[in-house]
């Protein structure tokens, strides 16, 4: 994914916590309204640090991925996993239901390099959100080992780079679409220009502008603009419209660990269905993409899966680790 598809996941996460908190029990809606006002406090910085895996960091090759094969076509000396071993999703997922269906489902699959570690690098950075949140709140201010609530506020934005990255079907499936026709490049240049197109940047574009509510400015009348009621966008927040927030991660996913396995298995079964197992990098392109052989998905809907459920997971993390923060906060007041 690109620059501005990462910000405005990010940011399109805030605004559901801000609009399904009422779906919360009263301690739970404590919780996402600290977590809102915290995150809407540093938001001119989510399009530089949600960006920096990108620009700076550059650990695409292992911890923005992890990839499968079918085991028949995977490397020897890999390992297998049975078909049962695929972790579910949440069922309101698009990118489980979709999952299920795919040619691949009820095959072994096998981690094609040992070095992928998208979810170690998610658990890591969502426990130090919460090691920093605690230093931050009961060391001295002004101690050399405080760090600021900016530095958080980056953790928090890299988190959600890398959890929309498991999201992306083809960081999960070992056909290595960035070569050959760059299919992969290509869709989420899809996404980006279409973000880019009904959503307002500042004349440097180095953030979003904001509508009266305080979230990404549309460039058209939503409600009026004929492309906009088409767009794969529009799908996105007609998705998450209806979608309850509740914060678990499925199945017997406990952790931010079991979660992002569970994304990163789904997004395999959705990369197979999308591009269906005699498909690969060099005769996979945008134009004979909405004639590859059934079953297949149209690039609207799995644009569609992709950036709703993202912005759904990016919730998910965010408001667990806030919340076992603040738990461990009162806890403290407590004792
Ligand atoms: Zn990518």
């Amino acid at each position: 994914m690109k620059k501005y598809s990462h910000a405005w996941l990010a940011l399109m996460a805030i605004k559901r916590l801000d609009d399904n908190k009422k779906d919360l029990k009263p301690a739970d809606q404590e919780h996402a309204d600290s977590l809102v006002t915290w995150l809407m406090n540093h938001k001119d910085d989510v399009m530089q640090g949600a960006w920096y895996p990108d620009e700076l960091i550059k650990d695409m090759a292992d911890k923005h991925v992890l990839k499968f094969a079918p085991a028949d076509k995977a490397p020897t000396g890999t390992i297998s996993y049975p078909p049962d071993k695929f972790r579910p999703l949440p069922p309101e997922y698009l990118i489980f239901q979709y999952g299920q269906d795919s040619p691949v489902r009820q095959q072994n699959f096998n981690v094609v390099d040992p070095k992928d570690n998208l979810p170690d690098r998610c658990e890591s950075l969502a426990e130090s959100v919460i090691d920093h949140l605690k230093v931050l709140n009961h060391v001295e201010k002004g101690s050399p080992v405080t760090p600021t609530s900016n530095q958080v506020a980056l953790w928090f934005f890299m988190l959600s780079h890398y959890i929309a990255g498991a999201h992306v079907p083809v960081h999960c499936d070992s056909r290595r679409f960035s070569e050959g026709k760059n299919i992969h490049g290509e869709m989420e240049k899809v996404w980006d220009d279409e973000i880019n197109i009904y959503y307002k940047l500042n004349t440097q574009k180095t953030r979003f502008l904001y509508d009266s509510t305080g979230y990404p400015k549309p460039a058209v009348d939503f409600a009026a603009d004929r492309s906009y009621q088409q767009s794969f966008l529009k799908a996105v927040v007609d998705e998450l419209a209806k979608r309850k927030f509740d914060f678990s991660f499925g199945g017997a996913n406990n952790n931010v660990w079991d979660f992002m396995n569970a994304v990163c298995h789904n997004s395999y079964l959705v990369s197979y269905r999308f591009f269906p197992p005699q498909y690969g990098p060099d005769n996979v392109t945008m134009e004979n993409l909405k004639n590859l052989a059934a079953p297949a998905l149209s690039i609207n809907q799995v644009s569609a899966a992709v950036l709703a459920d993202a912005i759904d997971s990016i919730a998910r993390v965010w408001f667990r680790i806030w919340r076992r923060y603040e738990e461990w906060e009162n806890k403290q007041k407590q004792d």
